[in-house]
C-alpha cells in the first residue's frame, strides 16, 4: 500500500488502542505510530538509499521538534512521560543502534527483512531499550499494522524471514482505487476516534 495509508492505518489502530487523552499521549502516540508505519518501507529502492535513510532521521527530528513545541506551549513535562528512567546512555544508544538497523534495513530486498516478524521485534526490541511503552506499544501496532495490509497486495512478504518462502493474498494493487478507498476510510474513521475519544 502507499505510504499515506500505511500511517492513516497505524495511527488509527494506536489511536483506537490507546486512547490518548492528554495532549502529550496525543502526541506521542501519533508520533510513535507515524514512524512505526512508513518504517518497513524503508526498503524501497524506488529512491537512493541515502534519501531513505534521510527519511527516518527526519522523522526523528520531527518527531523531536513536535516534543519540544507541545512541551513549551502546553508546559508540560513530555521528557517524563515519554522516559521512566532517566539514563541518557539508554535513550542515546537507542536512537543510535535503532538509526543503524534503519539503515541495514534500507539495504534488504523490498517486503522482507523489514515486512516480517523478525524485523518488527528487532526495532521494537531496541525501542524499548530507551523508551517506554507509551512509544513502544503504538510503533509495534502501527509497525504490525503495515506487514498486515501489504499481505493484501500481489508482491508477497516474506514474512517468517529468514525463510524466503513469500506470502500474500492477492487481493489488491498497492496503488489504486482499493488503496484510495482504505485511505478514505481510515482517515474517516481517525477523525470519529478522536471525536469520541475528546468526549
Ligand atoms: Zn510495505
Amino acid at each position: 500500500m502507499e505510504k499515506k495509508t500505511h500511517v492513516a492505518l497505524g495511527n488509527l489502530v494506536s489511536l483506537a488502542y490507546l486512547q490518548p487523552i492528554s495532549v502529550s499521549g496525543l502526541m506521542i502516540t501519533i508520533g510513535s505510530a507515524t514512524l512505526g508505519s512508513i518504517l518497513p518501507d524503508v526498503d524501497l529502492k524506488d529512491s537512493t538509499t541515502d534519501k531513505i535513510f534521510d527519511r527516518i532521521i527526519t522523522s526523528f527530528i520531527t518527531v523531536i521538534i513536535v516534543g519540544v513545541f507541545v512541551n513549551y506551549f502546553f508546559n508540560i513535562n513530555i521528557y517524563h512521560k515519554i522516559k521512566e528512567f532517566s539514563n541518557v546512555y539508554n535513550y542515546i544508544l537507542c536512537i543510535v543502534v535503532f538509526s543503524i538497523m534503519s539503515y541495514m534495513g534500507s539495504k534488504t530486498h523490498h517486503r522482507s527483512f523489514t515486512h516480517s516478524i523478525l524485523g518488527l521485534f528487532i526495532y521494537s526490541f531496541i525501542l524499548s531499550y530507551g523508551f517506554n511503552k507509551s512509544v513502544v506499544v503504538p510503533f509495534f501496532m502501527a509497525y504490525l499494522s503495515h506487514i498486515l495490509i501489504d499481505l493484501l497486495n500481489k508482491k508477497g512478504l516474506t514474512l517468517f524471514y529468514p525463510i524466503k518462502k513469500r506470502f500474500c493474498f492477492d487481493l489488491c494493487d498497492s496503488h489504486g482505487t482499493v488503496n484510495n478507498f482504505l485511505f478514505t476510510l481510515f482517515s474517516f474513521l481517525i477523525t470519529v476516534t478522536l471525536i469520541v475519544i475528546s468526549f
